[in-house]
């Protein structure tokens, strides 16, 4: 691909060496971008996959290499100036450079932000006032740590887990931590996992599946506190308080209460920051400036946009990204129908689209109570969407007609349930 420009384009920096970072990097290249292009990284690894430290890696059924984006010959083979441990404090515009925490500046002909995103943590927590026992799950640090914790008690008796958000990430760590032999406690402030954005139907769909499991599942349950005392063993306990009264005492407790996008260090930038960075639908926040990954919100001129927390969405992002760098002035809007899975209490959940609030579920492969099953999200005969259990056949087949189809419903004709 040539580049088509009336500004040079020689040098590149993102910053965010994590999967649309990374991405974004390798993309570039394989477009045939040749100039200087830096990878900035705040934490001290070669980019990893987050997905396996919910699932395999917090199992400890696969080692660390199994986590890793790519090895170092691969990287070294993208002729990148690698910075990590290093960590983005501001952006200069007007002059086109990063600056980074030791004074260093970074010019840029075009900048890629791909800061993904931090997890919140419940009121009256904060990162440094976080008690030990209290874990969240985003970096290699945070899985090593809670996996230590969740393995049965020297004295054989079970950990008592208490996870706090009943989302993807809670979800797949009651299942990992139940896996490992924990009494887990979930705590859903709604009225069924996930709810709120795969439908109440579908939420009902998989309370059954945690309850049958053995997890300990608290619909419609809020937490008011986490208090954390010494224990009469000289070691440490902590108790859930929610806001009914009830106090629920836990080894270890998992706050898996969403993320909040990692925009902090660009106060000062003069970017426009909404729970997000806001981009145009080319994923263009100002001259030069792109985003990609858990970091974007992105849409038309004038409406609020929209974010994504999902794997697949920052690499179709970096991608795209890449490719409008190359493309200058004929850059082209972002359009992709989202997709994503969990793993969790041993089947796949996919999610093909992005199912509206209201909108009704229709079952038409398996049923509720079936091992597998294919639902559509309908608004009127409008199709939105497509969730499944354990139907990879059927998922492959829709994520396949999506790809090639003009529309939902032409993508849906091509498929025999
Ligand atoms: C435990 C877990 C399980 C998941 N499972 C799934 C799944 O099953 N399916 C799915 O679709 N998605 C899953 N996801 C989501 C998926 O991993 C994310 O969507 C993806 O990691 C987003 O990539 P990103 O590069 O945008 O952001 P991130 O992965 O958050 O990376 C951002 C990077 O930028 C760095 N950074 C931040 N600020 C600065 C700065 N100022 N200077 C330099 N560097 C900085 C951060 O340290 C980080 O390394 C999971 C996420 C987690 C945490």
């Amino acid at each position: 691909m040539t580049r088509r420009h009336d500004r040079s384009l020689n040098a590149v920096v993102i910053v965010g060496a994590s999967l649309a970072g990374y991405r974004t990097a390798q993309a570039l290249r394989e477009f045939g971008f040749r100039g200087s292009l830096h990878l900035v990284g705040e934490e001290p690894h070669l980019p990893y996959n987050r997905p396996p430290l919910s699932k395999h890696y917090l199992a400890r059924t696969s080692d660390e290499s199994s986590i890793w984006l790519a090895t170092l010959l691969e990287l070294d083979a993208l002729d990148l100036a690698l910075a990590l441990g290093r960590t983005a404090v501001n952006v200069d515009l007007c002059a086109r450079y990063v600056e980074l925490d030791d004074g260093e500046r970074l010019a840029y002909d075009a900048l890629v932000i791909a800061t993904g995103a931090r997890p919140r943590l419940i009121a009256g927590l904060t990162e440094t006032s976080r008690p030990p026992s209290v874990h969240t799950l985003r970096t290699i640090e945070d899985g090593r740590r809670l996996s230590d914790v969740l393995l049965p008690r020297p004295d054989g008796r079970p950990t008592d887990v208490t996870v706090v958000g009943s989302g993807f990430i809670g979800s797949e760590v009651a299942s990992t931590s139940l896996g490992l032999g924990a009494h887990v406690t979930l705590i859903d402030s709604g009225e069924a996992p996930m709810s709120a954005v795969l439908h109440s139907e579908m939420g009902h769909v998989l309370a059954c599946r945690h309850r049958q499991a053995g997890i300990n599942l608290r619909s419609n349950a809020t937490v008011r506190e986490i208090m954390v005392d010494s224990a009469a063993d000289g070691g440490i306990s902590t108790e859930v308080r929610l806001a009914n009264g009830e106090s629920l005492a836990a080894d270890a407790v998992v706050v898996g209460v969403g993320v909040t996008p990692t925009t902090g260090w660009l106060q000062a930038s003069g970017l426009q920051l909404d729970d997000g960075l806001v981009c145009d639908e080319t994923l263009q926040a100002h001259e030069g400036v792109f985003a990609a990954g858990d970091v974007t919100r992105w849409g038309p001129p004038g409406e609020r946009g929209r974010r994504l927390e999902h794997w697949t969405n920052a690499v179709a992002q970096a991608e795209h990204v890449a490719h409008n760098i190359m493309a200058g002035p004929d850059a082209t809007p972002f359009d992709n129908i989202p997709y994503y899975w969990s793993d969790q209490f041993g089947f796949r959940l996919e999610v093909v689209g992005e199912p509206p609030a209201g909108c009704d579920l229709d079952f038409v492969w398996g049923t509720p109570q079936a091992a597998s099953l294919v639902a559509l999200y309908r608004k009127g005969n409008d199709v939105l969407g497509v969730v499944a259990i354990d139907a990879r056949h059927q998922m492959v087949a829709v994520r396949r007609a999506v790809r090639g189809a003009s529309s939902w419903a032409s993508a849906l004709d091509a498929i025999a349930w």
